[in-house]
């Protein structure tokens, strides 16, 4: 990828790997990922490849049986966890830049988003679900943080 991308320019259907990011600068590759799509995103399978391996509570992924079909799934405990774009679903922390161009785009699509997840929080309340996120910029800081946080959560919801 040649130097900093222009502000807008990268469509939503573009996913890159980080692999392909290794060569770019700091500043460009935290750009890019901000706008990474959270389904089938890097940071949603590094949580997933994690928990494969340190995970003691049976999970499902993707799991189509339930509202919004979210990442990964806590059977035994109702949480349902969502690994959510920071940019996409407007965490508010510092990876939420609105583009300086195509901003009514942008606005449009994240506040559809924003909408989509009350729903679906709505929902999975509703069959008793608890949804709670894990934010990409958790995970960025570092996957053992991402876990703690993940743990905390199913201890919460063990003590309900
Ligand atoms: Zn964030």
């Amino acid at each position: 990828m040649s130097p900093r991308p222009r502000r807008g320019v990268l469509s939503p259907l573009e996913s890159p790997k980080i692999s392909d990011m290794d060569t770019v600068s700091k500043e460009t590759r935290s750009w890019v990922m901000s706008r990474v799509k959270s389904k089938g995103s890097q940071v949603e399978l590094i949580v997933i490849r994690a928990l494969k391996r340190s995970s003691r509570t049976r999970f499902l992924t993707h799991s189509r049986n339930l509202p919004g079909c979210p990442d990964i799934a806590f059977p035994k405990l109702n949480l349902a966890i969502f690994v959510n774009g920071c940019f996409w679903h407007w965490h508010g922390c510092a990876r939420c830049r609105m583009p300086a161009s195509n901003r009514i785009y942008w606005q449009a699509k994240i506040a559809r988003n924003a909408k989509r997840d009350k729903q679906t929080a709505r929902k999975l309340n509703a069959q008793g679900w608890h949804y709670v996120n894990i934010w990409e910029c958790d995970v960025v800081r570092g996957i053992a943080r991402a876990l703690l946080k993940l743990e905390a959560l199913k201890q919460n919801e063990r003590r309900r």
